[in-house]
């Protein structure tokens, strides 16, 4: 499918110069956003995970309906101060600013094998604090999905380490 003419470009949001990939004209597509969805639990499935782990927002989005798909669980990723028990922290950089990601102390167990999902790939940032939020508690991450990779920034150089799969690719 071409997912790409789903997705609307939006010219210098949220600031001057960035080009936004909004998803949420793909998300209101049922029949698109269903494809999409199933390709992601697929390459879900191909990694054996045991958890679907995403930050904030966009990647409750993609991941929820990928672990309910696989009937596996959900772990959120989100900003300080919006997890209600004990967190473990990571701060990091983004393409337009800084923040500090929070995790569960007790979501993941050791051992676990978690696909982390975002809608988005840019600098890498997003997903660099994620891995070592996992990793920190004894997660093992095998695998890392997106609905979107912009190989313009490169990203995927960061995380080389991992095994990465996009539905789409802007270069
Ligand atoms: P990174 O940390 O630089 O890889 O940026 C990725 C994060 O920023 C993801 O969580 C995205 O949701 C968000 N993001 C950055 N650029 C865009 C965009 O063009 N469209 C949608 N989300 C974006």
């Amino acid at each position: 499918m071409d997912y790409k003419k789903y997705i609307t470009i939006v010219e210098d949001w949220p600031q001057e110069g960035i080009r936004f990939k909004d998803i949420t004209t793909l998300m209101q597509d049922g029949p698109a956003y269903k494809k999409a969805i199933n390709e992601l639990t697929d390459y879900a499935k191909t990694r054996n995970a045991d958890v679907i782990v995403g930050p904030e927002a966009r990647g409750f989005v993609v991941g929820c309906p990928i672990a309910f798909d696989l009937e596996i669980g959900f772990v959120p990723v989100r900003k300080k101060g919006k997890l209600p028990r004990e967190v473990i922290e990571c701060d990091y950089g983004l393409e337009y600013g800084k923040d500090c990601l929070t995790i569960h102390k007790d979501s993941i167990k050791p051992g676990q094998r978690v696909v982390i999902t975002d809608d988005l790939l840019a600098t890498g940032g997003t997903i660099e604090a994620t891995t070592k939020l996992v990793e920190e508690l004894g997660g093992e991450v095998v695998g890392l999905a997106f609905m979107i990779e912009l190989a313009y920034i490169n990203g995927r150089k960061k995380l080389d380490k991992y095994d990465i799969f996009s539905l789409m690719t802007y270069q």
